[in-house]
């Protein structure tokens, strides 16, 4: 019988996460504060976050960071996670590519976004902060955080936005079930839910609304910070454990990967399992490439445009220097909700444009037809984020057959799609569509963002 799954004990956990920006050749460009125009300091970021990830969020000095012993424990209840070689798929296609994914759908929360939410919720302890507030659209993030906190002795008070908290109502059970206090968004418990709420009682809320209330809370309760599950750079230096596991079971199987592919929302499940091995790109020559799949309906990375953008609705963060769409973007409801974001990390942004990864857009009908050939072959149903990584794979896998060359892909499968079931209904029932988004509109957000950059 041929290998399939490719497994490392506990004892093989990463002792420390990767961080690129120590590497790069060209550093991404600062945070600037909005007002002033000066670069942000750590400090600057203290008020908000916990002072360990503030640190790591600017550090471009120290390759490799260690874990903490008490985040590897945690880490130990679902890592390794498994590599696994999908011969299936791989026969449904009839392709001579080799197809490997790595299974980050195993953990407590479903997803990779737990990577970070356990070691966000040990800073935060190890800093004697008692609460953490965060916002969430589809629940990934609150779930994991909610999961988190528990294990830390943390409060987490998550801000869910009102029409998901109505139509998601089990995401809203399982943050529940891990113990974390949810409040639909807009609410009265803070100024900035207030003041929409008297404009319009019956305000189903939005990602940015929920940001400011959960910023507002942290910066006015004592001993409470805010937690972010994507886009920020000590996210994504979190969720390099991805890859630097993953390194060590392609060598297992005895193969290195010619193409590393990721879904892309704000970008962390793409760097963990594309920075360890884009290390070697950098300093050793590889030549693997890399493949961030994102929504036809929210492309970023295919067509915004790279400049100074607030990373929030609201305009309250600091300014990224990001490939972003306008931070006024309203992306259309598609069913992966951890994709809809107007723009990048800025690690990704700077990498990106400097030519060390690609991307490609993915159409929503595309991706669920991806995803369940990939259900019906490898037996994992996949979260509709993750589908996108699917439909990129699927592509070079097929340019391969074309072509008969056997090379190495290698994905990342961020999430499971258990809570997601609703979304395949829509696909299977005939009523999901495809979205475009017009020039016009392209071009209409995007000069929101380049009147910032010109003042
Ligand atoms: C949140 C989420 C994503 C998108 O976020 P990234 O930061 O781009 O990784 C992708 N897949 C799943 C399952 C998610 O929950």
């Amino acid at each position: 019988m041929k290998q399939k799954k490719f497994l490392l004990p506990e004892s093989e956990i990463p002792t420390h996460y990767f961080n690129i920006q120590a590497v790069m050749p060209n550093k991404p460009l600062p945070f600037l504060n909005p007002a002033t125009k000066e670069p942000l300091k750590a400090e600057d970021l203290y008020p908000i976050f916990c002072k360990a990830c503030a640190d790591q969020e600017l550090n471009q000095t120290d390759v490799w960071i260690p874990i903490p012993e008490e985040v590897r424990e945690q880490y130990a209840a679902y890592r390794c996670t498994p590599l696994v070689r999908a011969y299936e798929l791989e026969k449904a296609l009839g392709t001579p590519a080799h197809i490997y994914f790595k299974n980050e759908s195993v953990s407590p929360a479903g997803s990779h976004k737990l990577n970070s939410a356990l070691a966000q919720a040990y800073y935060a302890k190890e800093q004697g902060v008692t609460n953490l507030t965060t916002e969430t659209g589809a629940g990934q993030w609150g779930g994991a955080l909610s999961y988190a906190t528990k294990k830390f002795g943390i409060d987490c008070a998550v801000y869910m936005v009102k029409v998901s908290y109505e139509q998601k109502p089990y995401r809203r059970s399982i943050m529940q079930t891990f113990g974390a206090a949810i409040t639909p968004s807009p609410s009265m418990s803070t100024r900035a839910g207030k003041d929409i709420l008297t404009k319009n009682p019956t305000d189903q809320g939005s990602l940015g609304s929920a940001i400011s209330e959960a910023i507002e809370l942290a910066v006015s309760t004592p001993n409470c910070k805010y937690a972010l599950g994507s886009v920020l750079n000590h996210v994504c230096l979190h969720q390099t454990v991805i890859g630097l596991e993953a390194e060590k079971q392609m060598e297992l199987a005895g193969e290195y990967p010619d193409i590393v592919i990721a879904c892309f929302g704000g970008g962390s499940n793409f760097s963990g399992i594309a920075y360890p091995f884009m290390r070697h790109n950098i300093l050793d020559g590889k030549k693997t490439r890399f493949i961030a799949a994102e929504p036809y309906s929210c492309p970023k990375l295919t067509k915004g445009k790279f400049e100074y953008d607030f990373g929030d609705e609201a305009g309250m963060t600091p300014l990224l220097p990001m490939y972003t769409l306008g931070h006024t973007f309203k992306p259309a409801s598609i069913h992966a909700g951890g994709l809809r974001y107007h723009g990048a990390g800025v690690i990704m942004s700077q990498l990106l444009k400097d030519g060390f990864m690609e991307a490609v857009d993915i159409e929503q009908l595309d991706s669920f037809k991806a995803g369940v050939l990939f259900a019906q072959t490898e037996g994992i149903i996949p979260a509709p984020e993750s589908c996108h990584a699917i439909a990129a794979t699927i592509t070079e896998a097929l340019k391969c057959k074309e072509s008969g060359e056997a090379k190495t892909i290698l994905f990342n499968l961020s999430g499971h799609g258990f809570v997601d079931m609703s979304a395949y209904d829509s696909y299977f029932s005939g009523e999901m569509q495809n979205y475009h988004v017009s020039e016009a509109d392209l071009a209409r957000f995007i000069t929101s963002a380049d009147e910032l950059n010109a003042k």
